[in-house]
Protein backbone atom coordinates (compact mmCIF):
# COMPACT_ATOMS: atom_id res chain seq x y z
CA UNK A 1 0.00 0.00 0.00
CA UNK A 2 1.46 3.27 -0.71
CA UNK A 3 2.02 5.80 2.04
CA UNK A 4 -0.77 7.92 2.83
CA UNK A 5 -0.78 11.68 3.65
CA UNK A 6 -3.45 12.35 6.18
CA UNK A 7 -2.50 15.97 6.10
CA UNK A 8 -2.90 15.64 2.35
CA UNK A 9 -5.62 18.09 0.77
CA UNK A 10 -7.67 16.06 -0.07
CA UNK A 11 -8.21 14.89 3.35
CA UNK A 12 -9.94 18.38 4.17
CA UNK A 13 -12.37 17.15 7.20
CA UNK A 14 -12.81 13.65 6.31
CA UNK A 15 -15.27 11.93 7.85
CA UNK A 16 -14.66 10.27 11.05
CA UNK A 17 -14.12 6.74 10.18
CA UNK A 18 -11.93 7.47 7.08
CA UNK A 19 -9.82 10.34 9.33
CA UNK A 20 -8.87 7.10 11.86
CA UNK A 21 -8.03 5.06 9.28
CA UNK A 22 -5.72 7.23 7.62
CA UNK A 23 -4.39 7.85 10.67
CA UNK A 24 -4.29 4.66 11.54
CA UNK A 25 -2.05 3.73 7.91
CA UNK A 26 0.00 6.08 8.40
CA UNK A 27 1.18 5.65 11.40
CA UNK A 28 1.79 2.05 10.60
CA UNK A 29 3.68 3.35 7.65
CA UNK A 30 6.31 5.40 9.89
CA UNK A 31 6.67 2.35 12.20
CA UNK A 32 7.46 -0.27 9.11
CA UNK A 33 4.18 -2.44 10.53
CA UNK A 34 3.98 -5.58 8.87
CA UNK A 35 1.45 -6.22 5.92
CA UNK A 36 -0.13 -8.38 7.79
CA UNK A 37 -0.44 -6.88 11.27
CA UNK A 38 -1.81 -3.91 9.58
CA UNK A 39 -4.63 -6.30 7.69
CA UNK A 40 -5.96 -7.08 10.71
CA UNK A 41 -5.87 -4.47 12.75
CA UNK A 42 -7.46 -2.10 9.96
CA UNK A 43 -10.75 -4.06 10.23
CA UNK A 44 -12.77 -4.96 13.38
CA UNK A 45 -12.70 -8.26 14.40
CA UNK A 46 -16.75 -8.32 14.42
CA UNK A 47 -19.73 -6.27 13.35
CA UNK A 48 -22.84 -6.56 15.42
CA UNK A 49 -25.70 -4.51 14.28
CA UNK A 50 -29.33 -5.51 15.86
CA UNK A 51 -32.90 -4.36 15.86
CA UNK A 52 -35.30 -5.08 18.10
CA UNK A 53 -38.89 -4.04 19.08
CA UNK A 54 -39.42 -1.73 22.20
CA UNK A 55 -42.98 -1.14 23.74
CA UNK A 56 -43.55 3.08 24.11
CA UNK A 57 -45.47 4.02 26.72
CA UNK A 58 -48.58 4.71 24.60
CA UNK A 59 -48.47 0.78 23.83
CA UNK A 60 -47.05 1.30 20.39
CA UNK A 61 -43.91 -0.66 19.32
CA UNK A 62 -40.89 0.96 18.07
CA UNK A 63 -37.90 -0.40 16.25
CA UNK A 64 -34.69 0.29 17.60
CA UNK A 65 -30.87 -0.04 15.78
CA UNK A 66 -28.14 -0.86 17.85
CA UNK A 67 -24.53 -1.73 16.99
CA UNK A 68 -21.47 -3.54 18.73
CA UNK A 69 -18.46 -3.35 16.93
CA UNK A 70 -15.68 -5.66 18.10
CA UNK A 71 -12.45 -4.04 17.05
CA UNK A 72 -9.43 -6.08 18.07
CA UNK A 73 -9.15 -8.90 21.61
CA UNK A 74 -4.88 -9.68 21.44
CA UNK A 75 -4.10 -7.21 24.10
CA UNK A 76 -7.32 -8.89 26.15
CA UNK A 77 -11.00 -8.73 26.47
CA UNK A 78 -13.15 -6.32 24.37
CA UNK A 79 -13.40 -2.99 26.33
CA UNK A 80 -15.46 -0.04 25.29
CA UNK A 81 -18.50 2.02 25.85
CA UNK A 82 -22.09 2.25 24.16
CA UNK A 83 -22.99 5.73 23.22
CA UNK A 84 -26.96 6.51 23.26
CA UNK A 85 -27.22 9.49 20.69
CA UNK A 86 -28.93 10.36 17.54
CA UNK A 87 -25.64 10.56 14.99
CA UNK A 88 -24.83 6.46 16.18
CA UNK A 89 -23.76 4.96 12.85
CA UNK A 90 -22.02 1.68 12.01
CA UNK A 91 -19.46 3.63 10.25
CA UNK A 92 -19.16 5.68 13.96
CA UNK A 93 -19.00 2.63 16.37
CA UNK A 94 -16.34 1.33 13.85
CA UNK A 95 -13.95 4.57 14.01
CA UNK A 96 -14.57 4.37 17.88
CA UNK A 97 -14.02 0.92 18.60
CA UNK A 98 -10.60 1.29 16.75
CA UNK A 99 -9.48 3.75 18.98
CA UNK A 100 -10.35 1.87 22.06
CA UNK A 101 -7.99 -0.66 21.19
CA UNK A 102 -5.32 1.17 20.37
CA UNK A 103 -6.35 3.66 23.70
CA UNK A 104 -5.98 0.37 25.64
CA UNK A 105 -2.70 -0.34 23.76
CA UNK A 106 -1.33 3.07 24.77
CA UNK A 107 -1.75 2.73 28.68
CA UNK A 108 -1.19 -0.55 28.85
CA UNK A 109 -3.93 -1.92 30.41
CA UNK A 110 -4.72 -5.65 29.62
CA UNK A 111 -7.96 -5.12 27.22
CA UNK A 112 -8.82 -5.10 23.60
CA UNK A 113 -10.90 -2.53 21.79
CA UNK A 114 -14.60 -3.02 21.10
CA UNK A 115 -17.29 0.27 21.15
CA UNK A 116 -21.74 -0.01 20.66
CA UNK A 117 -24.61 2.36 20.64
CA UNK A 118 -28.25 2.68 19.93
CA UNK A 119 -29.12 5.33 17.33
CA UNK A 120 -31.64 7.41 19.23
CA UNK A 121 -32.10 10.31 22.02
CA UNK A 122 -32.48 9.74 25.29
CA UNK A 123 -33.82 12.76 26.26
CA UNK A 124 -37.24 12.15 23.98
CA UNK A 125 -37.76 8.93 26.29
CA UNK A 126 -39.07 8.69 29.25
CA UNK A 127 -37.45 6.56 32.26
CA UNK A 128 -39.39 3.42 31.80
CA UNK A 129 -38.98 3.44 27.77
CA UNK A 130 -35.05 4.19 28.40
CA UNK A 131 -34.88 1.02 31.01
CA UNK A 132 -37.08 -1.18 28.03
CA UNK A 133 -34.45 0.07 25.28
CA UNK A 134 -31.41 -0.64 27.38
CA UNK A 135 -32.83 -4.18 28.83
CA UNK A 136 -33.63 -5.17 24.84
CA UNK A 137 -30.22 -3.73 23.55
CA UNK A 138 -28.45 -5.90 26.23
CA UNK A 139 -31.11 -9.07 25.62
CA UNK A 140 -30.04 -8.58 21.70
CA UNK A 141 -26.01 -8.96 22.30
CA UNK A 142 -26.90 -11.70 24.31
CA UNK A 143 -23.64 -13.76 24.56
CA UNK A 144 -22.00 -11.48 22.42
CA UNK A 145 -21.03 -9.58 25.54
CA UNK A 146 -19.43 -11.31 28.93
CA UNK A 147 -17.21 -10.83 31.71
CA UNK A 148 -14.36 -12.69 30.35
CA UNK A 149 -15.13 -11.36 26.75
CA UNK A 150 -16.55 -8.04 26.18
CA UNK A 151 -17.70 -5.68 28.75
CA UNK A 152 -20.05 -1.92 27.62
CA UNK A 153 -19.39 0.80 29.88
CA UNK A 154 -20.90 4.25 29.11
CA UNK A 155 -20.16 6.81 26.81
CA UNK A 156 -21.78 10.08 26.00
CA UNK A 157 -26.13 9.63 26.22
CA UNK A 158 -25.31 6.57 28.46
CA UNK A 159 -24.93 6.02 32.54
CA UNK A 160 -24.09 3.99 35.31
CA UNK A 161 -27.94 3.18 35.69
CA UNK A 162 -27.89 2.47 32.52
CA UNK A 163 -24.97 -0.15 33.30
CA UNK A 164 -26.56 -1.51 35.98
CA UNK A 165 -30.00 -2.02 33.76
CA UNK A 166 -27.55 -4.05 31.28
CA UNK A 167 -25.59 -5.61 34.20
CA UNK A 168 -28.59 -7.12 35.69
CA UNK A 169 -30.77 -7.94 32.14
CA UNK A 170 -27.19 -10.17 31.44
CA UNK A 171 -26.67 -11.87 34.79
CA UNK A 172 -30.49 -12.70 35.20
CA UNK A 173 -30.37 -14.25 31.81
CA UNK A 174 -26.80 -16.31 32.83
CA UNK A 175 -26.77 -19.46 34.59
CA UNK A 176 -27.64 -18.87 38.17
CA UNK A 177 -24.00 -20.14 39.76
CA UNK A 178 -22.18 -17.45 37.08
CA UNK A 179 -24.18 -14.59 38.21
CA UNK A 180 -21.68 -13.30 40.81
CA UNK A 181 -19.33 -12.91 37.64
CA UNK A 182 -21.80 -11.64 35.86
CA UNK A 183 -21.40 -8.69 37.65
CA UNK A 184 -18.86 -7.71 35.90
CA UNK A 185 -19.76 -7.55 32.03
CA UNK A 186 -20.19 -3.70 32.20
CA UNK A 187 -18.15 -0.89 34.13
CA UNK A 188 -19.40 2.12 35.17
CA UNK A 189 -22.05 0.77 37.23
CA UNK A 190 -23.16 2.62 40.20
CA UNK A 191 -21.51 2.23 43.72
CA UNK A 192 -24.20 -0.25 45.36
CA UNK A 193 -24.11 -2.43 42.94
CA UNK A 194 -20.39 -3.12 42.55
CA UNK A 195 -18.90 0.14 40.93
CA UNK A 196 -15.71 1.77 41.22
CA UNK A 197 -15.17 4.54 43.55
CA UNK A 198 -13.79 7.57 41.60
CA UNK A 199 -15.10 5.67 38.08
CA UNK A 200 -18.02 9.34 37.40
CA UNK A 201 -15.21 11.43 37.35
CA UNK A 202 -12.52 9.16 36.09
CA UNK A 203 -12.06 10.36 32.53
CA UNK A 204 -12.00 14.06 33.80
CA UNK A 205 -9.30 13.24 36.45
CA UNK A 206 -7.58 11.47 33.62
CA UNK A 207 -7.83 14.71 31.61
CA UNK A 208 -6.40 16.62 34.65
CA UNK A 209 -3.61 14.04 35.47
CA UNK A 210 -2.15 14.08 31.66
CA UNK A 211 -2.64 17.94 31.64
CA UNK A 212 -0.63 18.13 34.56
CA UNK A 213 2.37 16.12 33.09
CA UNK A 214 1.78 18.33 29.64
CA UNK A 215 2.68 21.55 31.63
CA UNK A 216 4.89 19.91 34.23
CA UNK A 217 7.32 19.68 30.87
CA UNK A 218 7.63 23.33 30.75
CA UNK A 219 7.03 24.21 34.24
CA UNK A 220 3.73 25.15 34.52
CA UNK A 221 0.99 24.20 36.54
CA UNK A 222 -2.97 24.61 36.17
CA UNK A 223 -3.27 27.31 38.80
CA UNK A 224 -4.49 30.63 37.25
CA UNK A 225 -4.89 29.28 33.49
CA UNK A 226 -8.13 30.30 31.48
CA UNK A 227 -10.00 27.06 30.20
CA UNK A 228 -13.15 26.63 27.63
CA UNK A 229 -14.73 23.86 27.58
CA UNK A 230 -17.30 22.32 24.75
CA UNK A 231 -19.44 20.13 26.38
CA UNK A 232 -20.72 19.83 29.82
CA UNK A 233 -21.57 15.73 29.88
CA UNK A 234 -19.52 13.81 32.57
CA UNK A 235 -16.38 14.38 31.09
CA UNK A 236 -17.00 18.25 30.83
CA UNK A 237 -18.46 18.88 33.59
CA UNK A 238 -16.10 16.65 36.16
CA UNK A 239 -12.75 18.18 34.02
CA UNK A 240 -13.96 21.72 34.75
CA UNK A 241 -14.80 20.89 38.82
CA UNK A 242 -11.12 19.28 38.99
CA UNK A 243 -9.48 21.76 37.00
CA UNK A 244 -10.96 24.59 38.85
CA UNK A 245 -10.20 23.10 42.21
CA UNK A 246 -6.57 22.89 40.78
CA UNK A 247 -6.83 26.85 40.62
CA UNK A 248 -7.98 27.17 36.89
CA UNK A 249 -10.35 29.55 36.19
CA UNK A 250 -13.21 28.26 34.01
CA UNK A 251 -13.98 31.20 31.21
CA UNK A 252 -16.41 29.33 28.70
CA UNK A 253 -18.43 26.71 28.09
CA UNK A 254 -20.58 25.12 25.25
CA UNK A 255 -22.89 22.56 24.21
CA UNK A 256 -25.93 21.91 22.25
CA UNK A 257 -28.20 24.00 23.80
CA UNK A 258 -25.69 27.25 23.30
CA UNK A 259 -22.81 28.74 24.89
CA UNK A 260 -21.89 30.79 28.09
CA UNK A 261 -19.32 33.16 29.14
CA UNK A 262 -17.46 34.50 32.45
CA UNK A 263 -14.83 36.87 31.93
CA UNK A 264 -13.89 36.20 35.69
CA UNK A 265 -14.99 32.18 35.98
CA UNK A 266 -17.95 30.75 36.00
CA UNK A 267 -18.77 28.31 39.24
CA UNK A 268 -18.69 24.79 37.59
CA UNK A 269 -20.40 22.68 40.56
CA UNK A 270 -23.37 25.27 39.75
CA UNK A 271 -23.14 25.09 36.21
CA UNK A 272 -23.73 21.92 36.54
CA UNK A 273 -27.01 21.64 38.61
CA UNK A 274 -28.10 23.95 35.95
CA UNK A 275 -27.31 21.95 33.17
CA UNK A 276 -28.64 18.69 35.56
CA UNK A 277 -32.05 21.05 35.62
CA UNK A 278 -32.42 22.82 32.24
CA UNK A 279 -30.52 19.80 30.20
CA UNK A 280 -28.09 22.25 29.23
CA UNK A 281 -25.96 25.46 29.83
CA UNK A 282 -28.24 27.75 27.82
CA UNK A 283 -29.55 30.32 30.51
CA UNK A 284 -27.25 30.04 33.31
CA UNK A 285 -27.81 32.83 35.27
CA UNK A 286 -23.52 32.92 36.56
CA UNK A 287 -22.76 33.67 32.77
CA UNK A 288 -23.39 35.55 29.89
CA UNK A 289 -24.61 34.17 26.54
CA UNK A 290 -22.21 33.66 23.74
CA UNK A 291 -22.48 32.74 20.52
CA UNK A 292 -21.26 28.91 19.03
CA UNK A 293 -19.08 31.39 17.11
CA UNK A 294 -17.65 33.60 19.19
CA UNK A 295 -17.36 30.40 21.87
CA UNK A 296 -14.05 29.65 20.12
CA UNK A 297 -12.47 32.53 20.07
CA UNK A 298 -12.94 33.14 23.89
CA UNK A 299 -9.31 34.21 24.87
CA UNK A 300 -8.16 31.13 27.19
CA UNK A 301 -5.08 29.04 27.59
CA UNK A 302 -6.29 26.00 27.07
CA UNK A 303 -9.58 24.56 24.74
CA UNK A 304 -11.02 21.17 25.74
CA UNK A 305 -13.44 20.01 23.08
CA UNK A 306 -14.92 17.44 25.44
CA UNK A 307 -18.28 16.46 23.61
CA UNK A 308 -18.70 14.60 20.16
CA UNK A 309 -15.94 13.87 17.16
CA UNK A 310 -15.12 16.15 14.44
CA UNK A 311 -15.89 19.80 16.65
CA UNK A 312 -13.07 21.61 15.59
CA UNK A 313 -12.70 21.41 11.84
CA UNK A 314 -11.02 23.65 8.84
CA UNK A 315 -14.01 26.75 9.71
CA UNK A 316 -13.18 27.57 13.35
CA UNK A 317 -9.32 25.89 13.71
CA UNK A 318 -8.31 29.45 12.32
CA UNK A 319 -10.00 30.80 15.44
CA UNK A 320 -9.10 29.21 18.10
CA UNK A 321 -7.49 31.44 20.68
CA UNK A 322 -6.18 28.95 22.94
CA UNK A 323 -2.54 27.69 22.88
CA UNK A 324 -3.39 24.24 23.95
CA UNK A 325 -5.89 22.35 22.50
CA UNK A 326 -7.10 18.96 24.96
CA UNK A 327 -8.82 16.36 23.23
CA UNK A 328 -11.28 14.95 26.37
CA UNK A 329 -13.55 13.90 23.50
CA UNK A 330 -12.71 10.94 21.23
CA UNK A 331 -11.47 12.17 17.95
CA UNK A 332 -12.95 16.04 18.12
CA UNK A 333 -10.46 17.43 15.54
CA UNK A 334 -10.32 16.90 11.87
CA UNK A 335 -6.40 15.77 10.24
CA UNK A 336 -6.93 19.42 8.73
CA UNK A 337 -7.88 21.30 11.54
CA UNK A 338 -4.84 19.37 13.48
CA UNK A 339 -2.42 20.97 10.97
CA UNK A 340 -3.96 24.37 11.04
CA UNK A 341 -3.67 24.25 14.64
CA UNK A 342 -0.04 22.51 14.71
CA UNK A 343 1.21 25.47 11.79
CA UNK A 344 -0.12 28.00 14.31
CA UNK A 345 1.79 26.28 17.13
CA UNK A 346 -1.14 25.32 19.48
CA UNK A 347 -0.65 22.39 21.21
CA UNK A 348 -3.05 19.75 20.19
CA UNK A 349 -3.00 16.49 23.29
CA UNK A 350 -4.18 13.58 21.77
CA UNK A 351 -7.78 12.17 22.59
CA UNK A 352 -6.08 8.20 23.02
CA UNK A 353 -4.47 9.64 25.81
CA UNK A 354 -6.35 12.14 27.47
CA UNK A 355 -9.54 10.82 27.87
CA UNK A 356 -8.01 7.27 28.68
CA UNK A 357 -8.78 7.33 32.39
CA UNK A 358 -12.44 6.60 31.89
CA UNK A 359 -11.19 2.92 30.50
CA UNK A 360 -8.12 2.56 33.08
CA UNK A 361 -10.73 3.30 35.87
CA UNK A 362 -13.04 0.47 34.28
CA UNK A 363 -10.00 -1.70 34.67
CA UNK A 364 -9.61 -0.82 38.13
CA UNK A 365 -13.72 -1.85 38.28
CA UNK A 366 -13.13 -5.00 36.83
CA UNK A 367 -10.34 -5.97 38.58
CA UNK A 368 -12.14 -5.37 42.31
CA UNK A 369 -15.04 -7.44 40.79
CA UNK A 370 -13.28 -10.29 40.23
CA UNK A 371 -11.60 -10.11 43.83
CA UNK A 372 -14.38 -8.67 45.67
CA UNK A 373 -12.33 -6.01 46.88
CA UNK A 374 -13.69 -2.16 47.62
CA UNK A 375 -11.03 0.40 47.15
CA UNK A 376 -10.90 3.80 48.63
CA UNK A 377 -11.07 6.70 45.97
CA UNK A 378 -7.10 7.89 46.95
CA UNK A 379 -5.83 4.08 45.71
CA UNK A 380 -7.89 4.34 42.27
CA UNK A 381 -6.77 8.21 42.04
CA UNK A 382 -3.25 7.17 43.12
CA UNK A 383 -3.11 4.37 40.64
CA UNK A 384 -4.89 6.04 37.66
CA UNK A 385 -1.97 8.86 37.56
CA UNK A 386 0.80 6.20 37.93
CA UNK A 387 -0.72 4.49 34.78
CA UNK A 388 -1.47 8.14 32.76
CA UNK A 389 1.45 9.41 33.69
CA UNK A 390 3.70 6.38 32.72
CA UNK A 391 1.40 6.65 29.38
CA UNK A 392 2.66 10.62 28.92
CA UNK A 393 6.27 9.33 29.29
CA UNK A 394 5.73 6.97 26.60
CA UNK A 395 4.39 8.69 24.12
CA UNK A 396 6.88 11.74 24.66
CA UNK A 397 9.75 9.24 24.37
CA UNK A 398 8.62 7.50 20.84
CA UNK A 399 7.45 11.91 19.93
CA UNK A 400 11.06 12.62 20.35
CA UNK A 401 12.38 9.01 18.97
CA UNK A 402 10.36 9.63 15.69
CA UNK A 403 9.90 13.22 15.14
CA UNK A 404 6.45 13.03 15.13
CA UNK A 405 3.08 14.60 16.31
CA UNK A 406 2.03 13.67 19.66
CA UNK A 407 -0.70 11.98 18.05
CA UNK A 408 1.05 9.80 15.81
CA UNK A 409 3.34 8.74 18.64
CA UNK A 410 -0.01 7.90 20.81
CA UNK A 411 -0.78 5.46 17.85
CA UNK A 412 2.95 4.58 17.47
CA UNK A 413 3.27 3.71 21.19
CA UNK A 414 -0.24 1.26 20.44
CA UNK A 415 0.83 -0.30 17.38
CA UNK A 416 4.52 -1.55 18.78
CA UNK A 417 2.38 -2.87 21.59
CA UNK A 418 -0.25 -4.81 19.27
CA UNK A 419 2.87 -5.74 16.78
CA UNK A 420 4.82 -6.94 19.60
CA UNK A 421 2.06 -9.74 20.56
CA UNK A 422 1.46 -10.79 17.17
CA UNK A 423 4.80 -11.19 16.89
CA UNK A 424 5.21 -13.58 20.00
CA UNK A 425 1.75 -15.17 19.82
CA UNK A 426 1.62 -15.67 15.52
CA UNK A 427 -1.22 -16.00 13.76
CA UNK A 428 -3.09 -18.81 14.10
CA UNK A 429 -3.06 -21.51 12.68
N1 LIG B 1 -16.53 5.40 26.83
C1 LIG B 1 -15.25 5.60 27.43
C2 LIG B 1 -14.18 5.78 26.36
O1 LIG B 1 -14.46 6.18 25.26
C3 LIG B 1 -14.92 4.54 28.47
C4 LIG B 1 -14.90 3.13 27.97
C5 LIG B 1 -14.79 2.08 29.07
O2 LIG B 1 -14.70 2.43 30.24
O3 LIG B 1 -14.81 0.89 28.71
O4 LIG B 1 -13.02 5.59 26.59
Amino acid sequence: MPPIDPFDDTSDDLPFYEATQLRFHSVAELIGLDDSHREILSAPKNELIVNFPVLLDDGRYRRFTGYRIQHNNILGPFKGGVRFHPSVSLDEVKALAALMTFKCALVDIPFGGAKGGITFSPADHSRGELERIVRRFTHALGANIGPEHDMPAPDVGSDAQAMVWMMDTYANSSHSPDRTAARRVVTGKTIEVGGSLGREKATGQGVAFALEHHLAETGRIVRDMTVSLQGYGNVGSHTARILAADGAVIRAVADHTGAVFAGDGLDPHKLAAWVHEHGGVAGFSGAEPLSAADFWRVDVDICIPAALERQITSTNAPDIAASIVVEAANGPVTPTAERILLERGVEVLPDLLMNAGGVIVSYFEWVQNKASEKWPVTEVDRRLRTLMWAAADRLLETRDRLGCTRRDAAYAVALDRLRTVYEQRGIFP
